[in-house]
């Protein structure tokens, strides 16, 4: 049996003379203002309580600035939202989202992002645009509000951010929704769109000629739902109105085609059903309007329903030709009513029926006229935010260049480099002070971690939190995607497939590296330094051996003792730091290179948590250079370039990983027997947002001497950014660590100087050749590693081969 029911939820209308009209109503409703409440945003996870639901609140932020997923939780973190409810229905024609600029230490945003809504809660429907698209485009960057006009417009109290994510991107979102309450009495009357399953009341009314539509791009009858009598034998389309509660209703209002030209005319009768309790009430309306035979102009017909009390509504529309195409339904009431006892007894027996074939609201040519305006509007403030956006941007610069980047700058620096006294500062009794500080402490610290030791190394521990100004960006230099460390073990996840990459213990890895080593088999030796994490102590380990692969040749094995450097976790350790203590773990079980530090064993099945390296006798290599000039004087040049050709071999490995160091710099290599140089410290290639909170919480350091002027600027984080930290990196070896790379340099010099690379206008201060360079080395690599155009810096591989020529 052919018979079709259109069930529609509609939502309702009252008998006021205002209409909401969607281009008034977008007053924001109050994530910013805080109308809404916290306890009303919530989310479908979030990476810690500093970036919960309730941070999600545009232009405020809160806590580490946004909400942020834990897109860790959910592979590709496709079905994280935020959501927010409005405690009651509203008509919402317009959002805004942001990303987490946190005073610029954020820079994560949703690029892309997808919204549902619900009115009760339970049933959900994906908002998608007039084509179809559900995808909204949404951020370009941290701090810029982007507003997404809803078209159509949604009618919910609950409604849903979904940022659309692949998994190497970091996303936080803060939101705003712009719309007015949907109120009993706000409005006369509104129209429901057919095109779509759910209502929609778009106010879009179908042109005269069905062919035509308001829309501009759209296919031909886009603005109508139509029926053809032939799939309807009974002779009827049947569509059944749901609604809010129970109301009475006054009159519907039916935009409708009359081109009976073309086969298309309005219905020639309706009749309809009135259900409000648990049947449908007897005394069904019926009504028929008078046809039209004359104009085809389209028309609203407006059933009077007499103050039938209804929840649901169900209307018959008879065809009185082969087609019949609406555009819009609309429904009238009165106040609210919600004793649903009335008897059919009450209702009117013949209701006035009115046949409104004039009855345009709206005059089509006006609505384009205004909608014409409203886009030229648009554009305009569009042009005005761009080159706002120019001039702030152009200022900051400008800002950043005043105060040192003059022209001397050059000269003044190579001067001074010159006259550069030796000076040891990790021994300096103000080895610790800003300026010397290896690290530049662009916030204060907090307890989170305990204040590292200063005297073997000026805030070397702070390698590990000196997180990045932002988000990590997608691809390298080559375009290729890289990896942070969350990246790099679902890379090697994908391999073994064991690996839970949010939730790093219990180590159930085939990794033998990741194998739980007796603690009592260790005996401390003595303490080697101390990390962001805690203590790194010499120890023996007994019976070791057994627990190496055969390709591990480490460390001094005297019968069943091995020397081993072991990392500790301090025991006050927050949650976060233990978290990225088990991800350094983690990233370092899968490396496997003669030049990256090996880890052997792990002690993790009860705290303290230990991780167990080889020990690489002759410590950090900042430390070596050091140390080896004030005992015996410089090291041959060969010496110096075969060192850094190994750094560069580690990291010719790590990238063809894809796998992003981020602190690359003599204090993060170590060096052991034969001046055997392994790379070490990959505490800061994790995840960037999660060491974004460290810095928010207070222990931002950044080894801005080390890094390219895009990871600075941009938060920018790629091989190329490796490559520009390998050139300062290779600048040390060079000059012994004798200086800090720029030491004349305050800090914000040094951000003004990346003010300039990124002008490059040639007042962009370079470090200067150092004295044992070749000058073809200094020419043809060192700069080349700092090249502003970071596809045009060499990659690891060409810096590999060239360094093993220079060896010759
Ligand atoms: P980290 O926490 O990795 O920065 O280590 C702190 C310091 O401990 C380093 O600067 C080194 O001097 C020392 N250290 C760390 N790991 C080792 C190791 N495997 N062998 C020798 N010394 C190490």
């Amino acid at each position: 049996m052919e018979f079709k029911v259109i069930r529609l939820f509609v939502l309702l209308a009252a008998t006021v003379k205002a209409q909401v009209n969607p281009e008034v109503c977008r007053y924001p409703l109050g994530m910013t203002g805080g109308q809404i409440q916290d306890e009303d945003i919530s989310a479908s996870s979030y990476w810690s309580e500093s970036t919960a639901a309730k941070f999600g609140r545009l232009d405020i932020g809160g806590g580490d600035g946004a909400w942020c997923p834990d897109i860790m939780s959910e592979p590709h973190g496709l079905k994280e939202y935020l959501q927010v409810d409005l405690r009651s229905l509203h008509f919402i024609t317009l959002v805004g989202t942001q990303g987490r600029h946190a005073d610029g230490m954020g820079n994560e945003f949703a690029q892309k992002y997808r919204i549902k809504y619900s009115r009760d809660g339970s049933n959900w429907v994906s908002w998608q645009d007039r084509k179809g698209q559900q995808v909204i485009e949404g951020n370009r960057n941290a701090y810029d509000v982007v507003l997404k006009d809803l078209e159509p417009p949604i009618i919910a109290r609950y409604v849903r951010f979904m940022p659309v994510t692949d998994h190497s991107m970091i996303v936080c979102m803060r939101v705003e929704l712009y719309g007015c309450e949907w109120l009993d009495g706000l409005v006369s009357y509104r129209f429901v769109s057919f095109f779509s399953s759910d209502d929609l009341t778009d106010g879009t009314w179908g042109l005269d000629d069905f062919l035509h539509s308001q829309i501009y791009g759209v296919w031909p009858g886009y603005d109508y739902v139509g029926w053809s009598n032939r799939t309807f034998p009974k002779g009827y389309v049947e569509m059944i109105f749901d609604f809010d509660h129970v109301r009475n209703f006054t009159s519907m209002k039916v935009h409708t085609s009359n081109m009976f030209s073309r086969g298309v005319r309005v219905f020639r009768q309706v009749t309809c059903f009135f259900w409000s309790d648990s049947e449908w009430e007897p005394g069904p309306i019926t009504f028929r309007p008078t046809p039209d035979r004359v104009s085809q102009r389209a028309r609203f017909v407006t059933v009077t329903l007499g103050d039938r009390t209804a929840k649901t509504i169900k209307c018959r529309f008879h065809f009185s030709d082969v087609w019949m195409l609406f555009s819009e339904v609309a429904f009238q009431s009165g106040s609210a009513v919600y004793n649903t006892s009335m008897g059919p007894g009450k209702h009117p027996k013949n209701p006035l029926t009115v046949d409104d074939p004039t009855h345009k609201v709206d005059d089509s040519n006006t609505r384009i006229l205004i909608g014409c305006l409203v886009a030229v509007i648009a554009i305009l403030s569009a042009i005005i935010v761009i080159m706002l956006w120019r001039q702030v941007w152009q200022k900051m610069l400008e800002k950043a260049s005043r105060r040192l980047l003059d022209d001397d700058l050059t000269a003044r620096l190579a001067i001074q480099n010159r006259a550069f006294a030796f000076r040891h500062s990790s021994l300096s009794s103000d080895s610790g002070s800003t300026s010397n500080s290896t690290y530049e402490r662009i916030y204060p610290l907090c307890a989170d971690y305990q204040e590292p030791s200063r005297l073997i190394r000026k805030l070397p521990e702070f390698a590990h939190s000196a997180e990045n100004l932002s988000k990590p960006h997608t691809s390298g230099s080559d375009g290729a995607p890289h990896y942070a460390e969350a990246d790099i073990i679902s890379l090697q996840e994908s391999s073994d497939g064991s690996i839970a990459a949010a939730n790093m213990t219990p180590f159930t890895g085939t990794d033998s590296s990741l194998r739980e080593f007796p603690r009592e088999k260790l005996s401390f030796k003595e303490k080697l330094g101390e990390g962001q994490f805690g203590e790194v102590h010499l120890c023996e380990a007994e019976g070791m051996q057994d627990f190496l692969d055969e390709d591990l040749s480490v460390g001094e094995i005297s019968e069943s003792l091995l020397l081993v450097a072991v990392k500790t976790l301090r025991e006050d350790a927050n949650k976060n730091a233990r978290n990225d203590f088990l991800k350094e773990i983690r990233i370092m079980s899968r490396l496997r290179d003669p030049n990256i530090v090996r880890l052997l064993a792990v002690c993790v099945d009860t705290d303290p948590l230990w991780m167990i390296t080889e020990y690489m006798e002759n410590g950090d290599l900042n430390q070596f250079l050091t140390k080896i000039f004030f005992l015996f004087g410089a090291l041959s040049y060969t010496k110096l370039i075969s060192m850094a050709a190994q750094i560069a071999s580690g990291m010719k490995y790590l990238s063809s990983l894809n796998f992003v160091h981020r602190d690359l710099a003599t204090r993060n290599c170590l060096v052991g027997k034969n001046y055997t140089i392994r790379i070490a410290d990959f505490g800061m290639s994790r995840n960037l947002y999660k060491g974004d909170y460290y810095r928010i919480q207070g222990r931002a350091v950044l080894p801005i001497r080390w890094m390219s002027w895009e990871s600075i600027l941009l938060g920018k984080f790629t091989m190329a950014s490796d490559v520009w930290a390998f050139g300062v990196t290779l600048w040390e070896i060079l000059t012994l660590c004798k200086e800090q790379p720029y030491s004349q340099l305050s800090d914000e010099q040094v951000i003004e100087n990346t003010g300039e690379f990124f002008r490059d206008k040639g007042k962009q201060v370079y470090l200067p050749k150092p004295p044992c360079c070749p000058d073809s080395v200094y020419n043809d690599l060192m700069l080349s590693c700092w090249r502003r155009n970071a596809k045009q810096r060499p990659s690891f591989q060409e810096i590999h081969a060239q360094l093993l020529l220079q060896q010759f």
